[in-house]
């Protein structure tokens, strides 16, 4: 396979099938299928949105010649949108939470983009306020904010959806993702129930995020949970959330990589004891489909291999 450019390596990433041979939780004929999305070139889920909010602010006119993007993001989405920016050459700015992965930074900063910390207790929060200001301080600039474009869901209707379908047909039992800026499940459960109403849509969040009500407070599993109800599950028939403790969250991260072989971080982990438990509940013959959206290696200073307690 020739290619031009390596943002024409996003998307059409495998499925992975899991049965009863290699998890015994998965009952005889059924199967768990994880979509690969940490073998994206920017090595996530994320790299789908990238391209997607250059080409839409491009088409809209947002984006010219020059114009500064600036984005709050955990890191995925950033160097998403970096790999998306540096082929139309536009600058990238992007304002981290400071307790985010090490590597995620190297890789934005390798990606050419400038890094704003904001302190960790503010939160995503507090990212998403300091992005706007500098928005206004910086005169031709653009803040796509995934957090409430609707081109992120929209990303993910028109390009994993579809890849979803072309591989299963439409006879999806239930459909499992972690839930961050809700762009990933949202975009894909609306693909999917358009084409089948009875698909189960459950939302995996890790302890410490809202959506099954209780505080908010910090956890370790990166890149998924809430401080708010995402605008994008509004009127989504969400069958379930299922929250995922940082101990089992991580802990099936270490065996997927050990057993499986892998390489995924700890928001897969927690995607699969989420689908593992969801496909215990269904008949023999279910297909539940899950996504593994970024690579571990951007978590080793985390020791997100070797540290046993959470
Ligand atoms: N997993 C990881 C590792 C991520 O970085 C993200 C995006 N923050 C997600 C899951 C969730 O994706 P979304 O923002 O589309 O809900």
């Amino acid at each position: 396979m020739i290619i031009d450019s390596i943002q024409s390596a996003i998307g059409h990433t495998p499925l992975l099938r899991f049965t009863h041979q290699q998890f015994e939780e998965i009952p005889e004929n059924s199967a768990i299928y994880a979509k690969l999305e940490y073998l994206n070139p920017g090595g996530s889920i994320k790299d789908r949105l990238g391209v997607y909010l250059i080409e839409e602010g491009l088409k809209q006119g947002k984006i010219k010649e020059g114009t500064t993007i600036i984005e709050p993001t955990a890191g995925n989405t950033g160097i998403g949108v970096a790999l998306a920016a540096l082929e139309a050459k536009l600058p990238t700015i992007f304002v981290v939470p400071e307790k985010f992965s090490l590597e995620k930074q190297a890789l934005m900063r390798a990606l050419g983009a400038t890094i704003v910390h904001t302190p960790t207790a503010e939160g995503i929060s507090g990212a998403i306020k300091e992005a706007k200001r500098l928005h206004e301080e910086i005169s031709d600039s653009y803040l796509p904010l995934q957090f409430e474009n609707s081109a992120n869901p929209a990303a993910y209707y028109y390009s994993l959806g579809p890849e979803l379908v072309e591989d299963l047909g439409e006879e999806i039992t239930s459909f499992v993702a972690g839930i961050g800026s809700g762009g990933t499940f949202s975009g894909v459960a609306r693909y999917l129930l358009e084409r089948n109403s009875t698909v189960r849509l459950i939302g995996v969040e890790p302890e410490g995020s809202i959506l099954n009500g209780g505080a908010s407070h910090g956890h370790e599993i990166e890149g998924i949970g809430v401080e708010f109800i995402p605008e994008f599950l509004e009127g989504l028939p969400v069958t379930d959330f299922a929250t995922i403790s940082d101990a089992a969250g991580f802990a099936m991260t270490r065996r997927l990589a050990k057993e499986q072989g892998t390489l995924i971080g700890s928001s897969a982990g927690a995607a699969m004891v989420a689908a593992l438990s969801e496909v215990a509940k269904l008949p023999a013959g279910s297909q539940v489909v899950t996504i593994f959206p970024d690579a571990g290696d951007r978590y080793l200073s985390k020791e997100i291999y070797s540290r046993e307690v959470y």
